[in-house]
């Protein structure tokens, strides 16, 4: 079983060169700045912003370290988590020959990257009967030599629910690739994450977000947590400048405001609850899943055509995610937790939708 990352690197990266910015080529403390040809007299906004901003994130990095008690070595930082997915996929499948798993229903976006890099995508869908847990026996049996990656998504998106950590680990412990496990709605879940474990499992990938219970979705930040050597090779294959200046700046505000995340998180939390049970009470609802996350997964009665639901939500300006179509979960819509306010009109005009 290979184990080290050198040995699941795609072997042209092992001799790559990487781009060196005029930024990271000097480091010290200086007054003139002639070196990035950028523009000296600044710019037309109020907020300057006409130096190229720091291509390793060193503040944003040293303050998520404090916050997550990781190391800044442990930590990437992309373009959001789509960044860090397509680039692992670089960094490890050669295309056309080797391949990643998913469980699906699962994130979309895994399969789309593998898509564009032309890496096949290997399927062990969850069990529905169980609902939504992972088939660890299928998926190890599943693992030929050319499967680099493993996605898992905990809590999973559409489906909400934590994956067992035990499953987790038997993954970790039996596979030789690198296993991802996406994390981004890991605030919502009363589990814990996986980065305690990162000392244990060198080829463990933890992705988070700031997308979600951070509430920062438009500044595009999304980190990946992984042994040092995982995350030099991801920042060698990076544009050079992959998290833009305001990012960078505003990330750092936010991230001294962790009052404000878990505040929103409780009341995300409590209205999930009140608005899955007002959900599991309507005629029209077979079944509400378990969720850890900001978002219910509903399925709809037999007699209640699902995309008939989405379109008349949609009619009063209400829209939600239709997942009918996907396998394993038919007659489902995916609904996004709001505020209190949104959360009671949704369930009011879901009422008169039962009675039409
Ligand atoms: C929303 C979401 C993300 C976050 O993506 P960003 O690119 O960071 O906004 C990642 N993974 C899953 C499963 C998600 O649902």
């Amino acid at each position: 079983m290979p184990s080290t990352i050198r040995s699941l690197v795609r072997p042209h990266l092992l001799t790559l060169k990487p781009y060196s910015s005029a930024r990271s080529e000097f480091s010290g403390t200086a007054d003139v700045f002639l070196d990035a040809n950028e523009n000296a007299f600044g710019s037309p906004t109020k907020a300057v912003f006409n130096r190229y901003p720091d291509p390793l994130q060193k503040l944003v990095k040293a303050r998520l370290a404090a916050i997550k008690s990781v190391s800044a070595e442990q930590i990437f930082l992309g373009n959001g988590s789509d960044e860090a997915i397509d680039l692992l996929i670089r960094a490890f499948c050669e295309p056309s020959h080797d391949s990643l798993l998913i469980t699906p229903p699962t994130y979309g976006m895994y399969e789309v990257s593998a898509d564009i890099h032309n890496v096949a995508v290997q399927r062990v869908p969850l069990l529905l009967e169980t609902s939504y847990t992972i088939d660890v026996e299928r998926v190890l049996a599943a693992v030929t030599p050319r499967t680099k990656l493993i996605f898992l998504c905990s809590p999973g998106n559409p489906t909400g629910n934590v994956l067992s950590a035990t499953s987790i680990h038997q993954i970790l412990q039996g596979f030789g690739g690198i296993v991802v496990v996406d994390e981004a709605y890991i605030d919502f879940a009363p589990h814990k994450s996986f980065l305690p474990h990162l000392a244990t499992y060198p080829r463990l990938a933890v992705m988070q977000t700031l997308s979600k219970a951070w509430g920062l979705a438009a500044l595009r930040l999304g980190m990946l947590f992984a042994a040092p050597e995982l995350i030099q090779v991801l920042n060698s294959i990076k544009p050079p400048y992959n998290i833009n200046a305001v990012t960078q700046e505003l990330a750092l505000q936010a991230l001294e405001q962790a009052a404000w995340k878990d505040d929103v998180v409780a009341t995300t939390i409590t209205e999930r609850e009140r608005v899955a049970s007002a959900l599991a009470e309507m005629p029209i609802v077979e079944r509400v899943y378990p969720s850890d996350a900001n978002f219910l997964l509903v399925k709809f009665t037999a007699s209640q055509n699902p995309r008939a639901v989405y379109a008349a939500l949609v009619e009063q300006g209400i829209i939600v995610r239709d997942r009918s179509q996907v396998p394993l979960c038919e007659g489902c819509l995916r609904i996004t937790i709001g505020t209190g306010e949104e959360n009671t009109r949704l369930l009011k005009t879901l009422q008169a939708i039962a009675q039409a």
